[in-house]
Parts: C-alpha cells; sequence; structure tokens
C-alpha cells in the first residue's frame, strides 16, 4: 500500500491506495498549528490505523507546501507553523521504522499527474500551476527530479525574461514578490497575477472569473487582455519549454480551466521555441484536489 499525506496550513488529508493505485481509503484532519509532537503522532497514528486496516506496513509519502533543507532535512515552510525548522522527515522514520518521503506539493501535484493513466508512458512531465500563485515540478520517468537544492521545479520565481518586459510596454508594472525578488512569474502568471496585471493596465479590480466571463460574453477590454495575457503566458512557458523539453506539459489551479489557455498558447508558444522544437502536448489537470495526496503517496512508486 502506499499511504500519501498532503499536509496543509488548515488541514491533512490522507489517502491509501493499492499498488494499482485506487485509492481505497480518505481521512481529513484539522493540521495541529503549534504543536509539533502533536503533528508527528498525529500522522504516526493515521499511518499504524491504516496498517491494522489494510493489514500491512504501508509506504509514506508527505506533500507540503514547502521544502526540505536539502542538507539537514529541516522543513522550510511559511503554512506550516508546527513543522517549520523541524527534521519531519527523520522524525517520522524514528517514530515508525520505516522509509518516509517529503515533498512540495507542486511536485506532488506534477507526480499524481504524470502516474494518470494517460501519460504513464510519457517520459518527462511537467505540471504547472496557474492558481493563487505560479509554480510547478518536473517528473522523469515517473519520479520528481527535485535538483540539488529541492528548488527544481520552482519556476514561479524565475524572471520575466526580457520578450516579456517588451510586451508589458514602457508602463510595466514591478511587482513584488514573497521571495523579496521582483519580476518574479508567480506575480504575473498564477490567478493573482492575472488580476493584478489587469487591475494594473485597465484600473479596475475585477476577479478572474470575472474578466473571464466578460470575455466569452464579447466585451471588448476583457478580449484585449486576455490576448495580452495569453502571449505573456506563451512567452513565459517559451522559456520553461525550452528549459526542460517536457514531453507533456498538464496544467492545474483556478485558472488552469479557462479553455482558451489550450486553445491558443500551443499555437502562440510556437514561435518563443528553437526553431527545431515541437511545442508539447498542454493537457488541463484530471485529478484536481486530490493531487496532493495522490502525489505525496507515489513518491514511494519504485
Ligand atoms: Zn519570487
Amino acid at each position: 500500500m502506499y499511504y500519501g499525506f498532503d499536509v496543509g496550513g488548515t488541514k491533512i488529508e490522507f489517502g491509501a491506495f493499492d499498488t494499482e493505485l485506487n485509492r481505497l481509503e480518505t481521512l481529513r484532519v484539522p493540521t495541529p498549528t503549534t504543536d509539533y509532537q502533536e503533528l508527528l503522532d498525529t500522522i504516526a497514528n493515521m499511518v499504524r490505523t491504516a496498517d491494522a486496516k489494510f493489514g500491512c506496513e504501508g509506504k509514506v509519502g508527505i506533500g507540503l507546501p514547502g521544502m526540505e533543507d536539502a542538507d539537514t532535512g529541516a522543513v522550510l515552510t511559511v503554512n506550516i507553523g508546527a513543522a517549520k525548522g523541524k527534521t519531519l522527515r527523520a522524525d517520522l522514520e524514528a517514530i515508525l521504522g520505516r522509509t518516509v518521503k517529503v515533498e512540495n506539493d507542486a511536485n506532488c501535484f506534477a507526480l499524481s499527474e504524470a502516474w494518470d493513466e494517460d501519460l504513464q508512458h510519457y517520459p518527462s512531465v511537467a505540471g504547472l500551476i496557474m492558481g493563487t500563485g505560479f509554480g510547478g515540478g518536473l517528473i522523469i520517468n515517473g519520479k520528481v527530479f527535485s535538483g540539488r537544492n529541492n528548488v527544481a521545479g520552482e519556476i514561479g520565481h524565475m524572471r520575466l525574461p526580457l520578450d516579456a518586459w517588451q510586451h508589458l510596454g514602457e508602463n510595466a508594472p514591478e511587482f513584488d514578490c514573497g521571495c523579496d525578488k521582483k519580476g518574479c512569474l508567480d506575480n504575473y502568471l498564477s490567478g493573482r497575477g492575472f488580476e493584478l496585471l489587469y487591475k494594473h493596465y485597465h484600473g479596475e479590480a475585477l476577479k478572474a472569473k470575472t474578466v473571464i466571463e466578460n470575455y466569452y460574453a464579447g466585451e471588448e477590454t476583457a478580449k484585449q487582455f486576455v490576448d495580452f495575457y495569453l502571449e505573456l503566458v506563451a512567452i513565459c512557458f517559451g522559456n520553461v519549454f525550452t528549459a526542460l523539453d517536457p514531453h507533456a506539459v498538464v496544467l492545474g489551479g483556478g485558472l488552469s480551466n479557462f479553455d482558451e489557455i489550450y486553445a491558443q498558447v500551443p499555437e502562440r508558444v510556437a514561435k518563443y521555441l528553437l526553431s527545431v522544437a515541437k511545442p508539447p502536448k498542454i493537457l488541463k489537470a484530471k485529478h484536481g484536489d486530490s493531487g496532493g495526496v495522490r502525489g505525496a503517496a507515489f513518491l514511494n512508486i519504485e
């Protein structure tokens, strides 16, 4: 059995999967917010309960909004106070007497999609999340590629390329990022970025959902903005595709439900790639909110 934990700021979701990747169990509990021992006990008790139920020693994977320091194993996160700076993986391994894997939740999303029936045969899959933030993960041969510092796939903190700045024009906004830099893609391509850009250029604070409704209603400002935004997405995706050259790209997060992305970005992106490169397939995520748990569980697939 594969056990996955999606540890978030407010809740922990647990899922148990058999070796055919069928989900047999789902549980949700509140995340202990301050007490680290309580967090360890909560996870360990859920593992032991599942072991007893399924008569096995399940393999444990944990996805969280953050990452491990590659040298010390300390968890770097702002969202889970109880785990901040703690060696969660090593401590759980000591309690449970088995190997535990810990990964960034965007990488878990990408892994979940890469193990979808339709994508399992692709040698590489990039998962890009266009939600509150913009982030991603790269899966190579069914495994997360984490890099030296566990930051591989943190494309939200790549900065806008030159042609993006030119596209943004003389009045280009320099949005601050949570990482203390300016110009990170996170603040331009995310759903939040979509809204910030609309407000910057059109002066009105509208929800992305409203702008998209206006677009489908044929409203001129919304049409102009969507055209502008999709070209920006194509420019930035072009750089990502040139660096990673993934066989397939899966989009998740709220803005990934905007179908014009799939209709227009593949054609728009081609001119930003090397002439020998064809755009990868760009697909909508299939596993939605369960991606975090699935991906965490699938960290242990050999
Ligand atoms: Zn940043």
